[in-house]
Parts: structure tokens; C-alpha cells; sequence
């Protein structure tokens, strides 16, 4: 084959990829990306006996449902799909598959888009460097966003200085999908927002999963495999939810995780002992447990019942398990640690990771 004609078939099978991709996505297995699904779940007006706490707590888990269903929108998901190398990543996934069985085909897709995404699309910045000299900068703090950072989606922006060209470098922490898709680059906060993103436009489902230790991951359903699995883009890490509690040592209170038609508090799949685990004190565990109930009923409403009862089927298995991993030392135990779940974190510097207790020494430690 004609160098000329490889490129040709080469961009054919693309095509053929994007089509597929595309299809399958709006397919009928596509219920939850159904055009019209309520985009915005509001609190109920049933909670109004709640105490001050509770309620911010229950309006907390609301706002924060938010963002994955910014992910379904079908014009996000093209221009997502658009960057993503469809020839290469379901090249190498169809190699992996004849090599392991244990997972699907659709697990070893999402598993070589996340090793191209941290090894070729997005970037870690500690501290961006200068637009002049590319050297290193010294953060300044805070600052305000300027108006068109704000009109991109940036919540905050962080200050750096150049000593060597005395000049300001501007780091804007943007909060919207579309706008990262260009930039290609951040901390977990960008990297679970965009690789989510991904993950859905592939046709996946997924959970944006939040930590209240200022942490953020996602989860991926194995349709194989009938669960949810643990998948960290910033350290290609996939089903190893001990990585942060045995790895980092990282204490966590909160992992909440956020999917378009299922949330659940999957907290023990992550902290697995008391001493791994900080105190929950935003509210009465009943008012969390009623806010995810709540939410779960308003995301399914649209759908129909034979539907529902399909995913109501899969939260009475996940809670069973999450349950059996709730401070069971003796079922933690059974449970054996994965060599990739002991190792530290590989993104951030030192002196991030020791701010934030995720340099294996524990919160505070020199
Ligand atoms: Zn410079």
C-alpha cells in the first residue's frame, strides 16, 4: 500500500470509528443522554425541616451533581470526540483485549484513552511556565480572573512570576469542559473534568467522583465486569481505589460519585479503615443518604420503569458491597492490595503533595 493510500484507509477507518462511536451513543442503551432529560435537578421543597447544616449539605450534593451533566451535551461530545485518536485507541484496545479477558472490550477502550490522555493530550502544571523563557515561576497567589478568563470558565486564577523576565504569567483554573479540550492542561480538578468528558463521549458511563479532601477522579462502568471502576486519569490508574488511602496516604472524609443517572456515596470503596478515614461532619448521614436518594429519583424520572428498575437492581448491589467494606477489617483484609495501589502519587511536586497529606508521610508530616 502507496503511502498516500495508507493515509486514505487510515483516515477511513477513523471515519468508520466516529460513526460507530456516534451511533452507539445515541442508541436506545443511550437512555441516559436522551434528548430532553431534565438537565438540572433542584432540591426537593421537602426538605425544609432540615436543620441550617443538613440543608447545605443537601443543597452541597445537588450543586455538585451539576457538573457531569454538562458531559451530555451532544455538541460537547462531537467536539470531544474530534481530538480523540479513535484509530489508535481502538487499535490498542483491541490488542489488550486478546491479552486479558477480564475485561471487556469497552474496559480496554477507556483504559488506552486514559493512557493517551495522561501520556499525550493533557499536561500537569505545578506552575506554569513563562510564555518568554519557558523557565519555572514562582507563585504569587490568587488573583481575579479577567473578564474573558471569566467568559471561558475560569472560577479563580492563580498569579506566577518570571524572576528572569520580571513578568506576570497567568494560570486561569477553568471549570468548563469545552474550554479545556484547548487548553489541555491542569490539576485533578482539569484532568477528572476533561477525561470524564471523554470517557462519555466514547459512549461509557461514568462517574465525576468528588472528594471533600479537594480531590476528584472518575469512575467507569464495566459493562464486562457489571460494576463500577475506579479510573484516575492524573496517575493512569485503573480499579485501584486503595491507591489514595495505601499510596498517598490520604485521609478522606467524603467521595461522592456523580454519574447522570447514578449517584452513590462510595466512600468505602476508597477508605477502607477507620484510621485511613477523616470525620463526616457536614450533616446527618440521613440527610446525605435522602439527598442521593432524592437525586437519583429526579435523574431516573425521564426514564422508562423497565429501565429504572435496571439501575435500582445495580444501586442494591453496589450499596451490598460498599457495605461489606465499611470498617470490616476482616473483609479489607481478605481483600488483597495491589502492588499499583501502594505506590505514591506521581502527579503534583513535593511540596504540593505534603500541603495536601498525599506524599505517603500523612497530613503535616516534614
Ligand atoms: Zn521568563
Amino acid at each position: 500500500m502507496s503511502h498516500h493510500h495508507h493515509r486514505e484507509w487510515a483516515s477511513d477507518l477513523a471515519q468508520r470509528f466516529q460513526n460507530l462511536v456516534v451511533s452507539r451513543r445515541r442508541g436506545p442503551q443511550a437512555g441516559s443522554s436522551r434528548p430532553g432529560a431534565p438537565q438540572v435537578p433542584a432540591p426537593s421543597s421537602a426538605s425544609n425541616a432540615m436543620s441550617h447544616q443538613d440543608q447545605q449539605l443537601y443543597n452541597m450534593i445537588f450543586a455538585l451533581s451539576r457538573t457531569p451533566q454538562q458531559y451530555e451535551s451532544q455538541t460537547l461530545q462531537d467536539r470531544a470526540l474530534s481530538v480523540i485518536p479513535l484509530d489508535r485507541i481502538y487499535a490498542e484496545a483491541e490488542e489488550k483485549g486478546k491479552a486479558d479477558s477480564s475485561w471487556g472490550h469497552q474496559d480496554h477502550v477507556i483504559r488506552a484513552l486514559m493512557a493517551w490522555f495522561k501520556n499525550d493530550f493533557f499536561t500537569w502544571v505545578n506552575s506554569p511556565a513563562c510564555s518568554r523563557c519557558q523557565g519555572e515561576t514562582q507563585g504569587q497567589g490568587a488573583g481575579q480572573p479577567t473578564d474573558q478568563e471569566r467568559r471561558d470558565g475560569a472560577g479563580r486564577t492563580e498569579v506566577y512570576w518570571c524572576p528572569h523576565c520580571s513578568r506576570q504569567e497567568r494560570f486561569p483554573r477553568y471549570d468548563h469542559p469545552a474550554k479545556l479540550l484547548e487548553t489541555r492542561r491542569g490539576r485533578c480538578g482539569e484532568w477528572a473534568n476533561c477525561f470524564t468528558l471523554l470517557v462519555r463521549a466514547l459512549g461509557s458511563r461514568a462517574r465525576w467522583v468528588w472528594n471533600a479532601e479537594d480531590h476528584v477522579w472518575t469512575e467507569v462502568w464495566s459493562e464486562k465486569q457489571g460494576r463500577w471502576i475506579h479510573a484516575d486519569s492524573c496517575e493512569n490508574a485503573w480499579g485501584t481505589p486503595k491507591v489514595y488511602a495505601e499510596g498517598w496516604g490520604k485521609k478522606m472524609s467524603y467521595c461522592i460519585g456523580f454519574g447522570v443517572d447514578s449517584v452513590q456515596d462510595v466512600t468505602p470503596r476508597y477508605v477502607r479503615t477507620e484510621s485511613q478515614s477523616l470525620p463526616r461532619n457536614r450533616g446527618s448521614e440521613e440527610t446525605l443518604r435522602k439527598a442521593i436518594v432524592d437525586l437519583n429519583r429526579q435523574l431516573r424520572s425521564h426514564l422508562p420503569p423497565s429501565e429504572r428498575a435496571v439501575l435500582e437492581e445495580q444501586d442494591v448491589k453496589e450499596l451490598g458491597n460498599l457495605e461489606k467494606l465499611k470498617w470490616n477489617r476482616a473483609h479489607a483484609d481478605a481483600i488483597p492490595t495491589k502492588t499499583e495501589e501502594l505506590q505514591g502519587r506521581q502527579s503534583g511536586n513535593a511540596e504540593w503533595k505534603r500541603a495536601r497529606g498525599e506524599d505517603g508521610k500523612g497530613p503535616g508530616a516534614a
